[in-house]
């Protein structure tokens, strides 16, 4: 690909190394995915730590498109965002911050204000999930109709009367 081309892809950059025939040739590789470690499903290091040997503009846009190109974004997002967390936790880094994505699509899917997403992750590490799953598995009755979302709201004022520390814990 020309240096031209290769500018409308800001994160691929081309390098040259010698091939099996003596002979050098471009190769190309990706920084994100270089920086990261990043590898592909079958635990194939291409665009990372080995290049692209490929000159095609269809394969730089699939690997754009790709898991692979995905996790190293998701592993600089949370590079930049918690990088107190020692390294060693960096699996466990990963997921959380990608159940977190999650929250932001969730907010922005549904129109909420993106001013909720702390109040909202706050919310989420403050309750039991685990507990919410034992009630959604019950085959009739889910608990998320309006209707038993109105019973809930009743039930709240209810409950705020009589014990104001319920919503403290
Ligand atoms: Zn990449």
């Amino acid at each position: 690909m020309t240096l031209e081309e290769l500018d409308k892809y800001p994160g691929i950059e081309s390098d040259m190394t010698e091939n099996e025939d003596g002979q050098m040739q471009q190769v190309l590789f990706c920084k994100l995915c270089r920086k990261w470690k990043a590898t592909g499903l079958n635990g194939s290091s291409t665009w990372g730590e080995t290049p692209c040997t490929y000159q095609r503009k269809d394969k730089v846009k699939l690997h754009l498109k790709s898991q692979q190109h995905r996790d190293a974004i998701t592993m600089a997002a949370s590079e930049g965002s918690l990088d107190r967390l020692s390294k060693d936790a960096d699996n466990h880094r990963t997921e959380g911050i990608a159940e977190m994505m999650k929250v932001m699509h969730w907010l922005v899917q549904h129109n909420i204000a993106t001013s909720l997403f702390e109040p909202l992750i706050e919310l989420i590490v403050k309750i039991d999930s685990a507990k919410i799953k034992k009630v959604r598995i019950a085959k009739n009755a889910t608990h998320t109709s309006t209707s038993t979302a109105n019973e809930f709201v009743d039930s709240m004022a209810l409950l705020y009367w009589l014990d104001e520390s319920f919503f403290q814990s």
